[in-house]
């Protein structure tokens, strides 16, 4: 059979904005991270380390060698209702003040959270916990994934899920509450940066149906732009959920992996569901994303 003339050749160009590098708990420097998802065949890729943006200038770099495109971004937390939500900031203004001013203010609160953590932990058996976190981390943002890796290296548990149902959730040995600026701050950060506000991973946060309605309402009355639709671990019915979501809160939809490092097998840089056609992508919203 003859091939197709080459201009009828679908290229497959996937798309992945939501990751993490070693400027949080991603275990890949930010060039690493980048060169990942060009081999495995991402096209544009956000990095998104949680509350900080002090990677994307290598992935920039990484990203230009690699002849793959590069939103920055960020994966802020936020309060809202006395929970922790994660909002992704897409295509911000890294020289942005305000952004800026905001996760500085999320770093001390880290710095300080994690000194809390790591005596708590120590109480609870995990030897030398708050220098072996800051080693392990060297610039990057101290977050519970540090301290869950300490506790499996050291067998306390077998595994990270372990090391969070243990010592890391609240009302266990090692947590320590968290005062994240509010949903409407973190969301304005965004927006004076000139970003898109993501809601991300909706099904994570461990929430009854109708909670999660209540958080779309308001993250949408809020100003945010879209929800991710489509996340490493969504199950197809979350998925079609979401996809309803989308439309009834009047959000667009992102896609990404949440990849943290190699080690998580079930995941991969750029290994997610399509978007659904009836959701508007909010990548095509950002100024030059039109044509994926
Ligand atoms: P933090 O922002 O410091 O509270 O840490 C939150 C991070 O912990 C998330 O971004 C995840 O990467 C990680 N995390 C939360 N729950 C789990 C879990 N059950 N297993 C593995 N990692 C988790
Ligand atoms: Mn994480
Ligand atoms: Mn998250
Ligand atoms: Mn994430």
């Amino acid at each position: 059979m003859a091939s197709p003339p080459s201009d009828t050749v679908a290229i497959k160009s996937l798309v992945d904005l939501h990751c993490h590098s070693t400027a949080s708990d991603g275990r890949l420097a930010p060039a690493d991270v980048v060169a990942r998802a060009a081999d495995a065949g991402v096209t544009l890729l956000a990095l998104t380390d949680h509350d900080s943006i002090d990677g994307i200038a290598e992935a920039r770099v990484a990203a230009a060698e690699a002849d793959i495109e590069l939103i920055a971004g960020t994966e802020i937390s936020a309060s809202w209702q006395k929970r922790t939500l994660h909002v992704v900031g897409l295509g911000i203004d890294t020289e942005s003040d305000v952004l800026k001013a905001g996760l500085a203010e999320h770093q001390q609160m880290r710095v300080a959270r994690a000194e809390k953590m790591a005596a708590k932990l120590e109480k609870a058996g995990l030897s030398n916990a708050a220098e072996r976190a800051a080693s392990m981390t060297a610039d990057g943002q101290i977050t519970r994934t540090h301290f869950a890796r300490l506790l499996v290296e050291d067998g306390l548990v077998k595994d990270m899920n372990g090391a969070f149902k243990k010592y890391l959730k609240p009302g266990k040995p090692g947590y320590v509450g968290s005062d994240w600026c509010e949903l409407e701050d973190v969301i304005r950060w965004i927006h004076a940066a000139g970003g898109k506000a993501v809601l991300a991973h909706p099904f994570g946060y461990n929430m009854t149906a109708s909670w999660r309605r209540r958080m779309l309402s308001a993250f949408s009355e809020e100003g945010g732009d879209a929800m991710e639709v489509c996340c490493g671990n969504s199950t197809a019915d979350e998925i079609t959920q979401a996809t309803k979501d989308a439309d009834a809160y009047e959000l667009m939809g992102s896609i990404g992996s949440d990849f943290h490092g190699p080690d998580q097998h079930w995941l991969a840089l750029g290994k997610v569901q399509s978007l659904p056609k009836s959701v508007q992508p909010v990548w095509t919203t950002l100024s030059q994303r039109a044509s994926y």
